[in-house]
């Protein structure tokens, strides 16, 4: 036994690392980033910009004008507060901090495994609500298991990652109203979906949405952020860690999340992108395809490892799920844009030619 074996938490021993697939020289659609990078006729400026920075100094501890970017970028309502977190997973970790020993975190199954993974490292115990076959909550199940399981906290990812659909938005409302817990609406994809419960959170006290900017452009600056009342996120605030938002991150944000135009732009043709990899992809016998609020689309395939296999083959990295997995048979793949959408479909039809 190694010394760190025996010293570790046991529970700590037992979880699976997250685990992230080496993409090096491949085709990566397998993490829902955008392909769309800093714009060439921008680049100098960039560069000349974040120059600037002091990194020989802490960074600006509220981010203050980062936050006035992102409640432009995002029209976040005048009347809410922000919490700034590095990506939005440490927020998830944050919220699941501030519950108490013996206190339950709740989501659906499937859904964001990072839910489950920051309730482990809290020592919080973790409960999924299976979702229905059309992938949408099943509200009796959903009102039964709360009043039965008590959470303290409720995420919901909404569009839902890894199945792409948004659920049903009043079931969501009966949800919020039934519990005291704190429910957390996770917004990560809110660029590729048609409703957001922003506007919600004036209503319910116990209500909060998070949001990234990892899936409209950023993903490499590591910046998520949590909205809610005034009340609650002053109190969530004390468990941030100081300066948790670097100083190349505050002034990248705050050059590159101010062209409002292109970042919506972007979010258009991967929308149509999407719409038109699902149709073409629908047109294949083997595959169901999923409709989708996000960037990405789930696939279904009874041999959907071959699958994969084959593509990665090819040089192009999409999502598997584990075997014994309730989607052993799909794969996930990020909408990307057109020439490598392109190349995905060749080499999707490619495979079923031969097979
Ligand atoms: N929420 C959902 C639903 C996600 O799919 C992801 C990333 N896959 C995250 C949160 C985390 O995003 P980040 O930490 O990059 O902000």
């Amino acid at each position: 036994m190694t010394f760190i074996d025996q010293w570790l938490r046991s529970d700590i021993r037992n979880i699976n690392a997250y685990h992230v697939p080496s993409a090096k020289n491949m085709l990566k659609m397998d993490a829902m980033e955008s392909p769309f990078g800093v714009p060439e006729e921008l680049k100098d400026e960039f560069l000349e910009y974040i120059s600037q920075s002091e990194v020989n100094r802490y960074p600006d501890a509220s981010a203050e004008e980062l936050q006035a970017t992102l409640r432009g970028l995002m029209e976040i309502p005048e009347d809410c507060e922000l919490l700034l977190g590095n990506g939005s997973d440490e927020l998830i970790q944050l919220l699941s901090l501030a519950c108490s020993s013996g206190d339950l975190i709740m989501s659906f199954e499937p859904s964001f495994v990072m839910y489950e993974l920051a309730s482990k490292f809290a020592k919080l115990t973790y409960h999924g609500v299976p979702l229905n076959d059309n992938f949408d909550i099943d509200l009796n199940t959903a009102l039964l298991a709360i009043e039965t399981k008590k959470p303290k906290l409720i995420f919901i990812a909404y569009p839902n990652n890894p199945t792409g659909n948004s659920f049903d938005y009043e079931a969501i409302i009966e949800i919020i109203k039934s519990t005291d817990a704190l429910v957390v609406l996770d917004e990560a994809y809110y660029a590729y979906s048609e409703r957001s419960f922003l506007t919600e959170i004036v209503n319910f006290s116990n209500l909060v949405v998070l949001r990234t900017i990892s899936k409209i452009g950023f993903a490499g600056l590591r910046l998520g952020l949590l909205v809610g009342s005034q009340s609650t996120i002053e109190q969530l605030n004390k468990l941030r860690l100081p300066y948790n938002i670097n100083t190349l991150t505050q002034a990248s944000g705050n050059f590159l999340l101010k062209d409002r135009k292109r970042i919506s732009n972007n979010a258009k043709i991967i929308m149509s992108e999407r719409e038109r990899l699902y149709n073409e992809l629908s047109l294949i016998p083997e595959l169901t395809v999923y409709p989708s609020q996000t960037n990405f689309l789930l696939i279904e395939d009874e041999n959907a490892k071959l699958l994969f296999e084959s593509l990665k083959d090819s040089g192009v990295l999409v999502k598997v799920f584990a075997i014994g997995s309730q989607l052993e048979n799909f794969i996930r793949i990020s909408v990307g844009e057109a020439k490598e959408n392109n190349i995905l479909l060749g080499f999707i039809r490619d495979y079923y030619d031969r097979s």
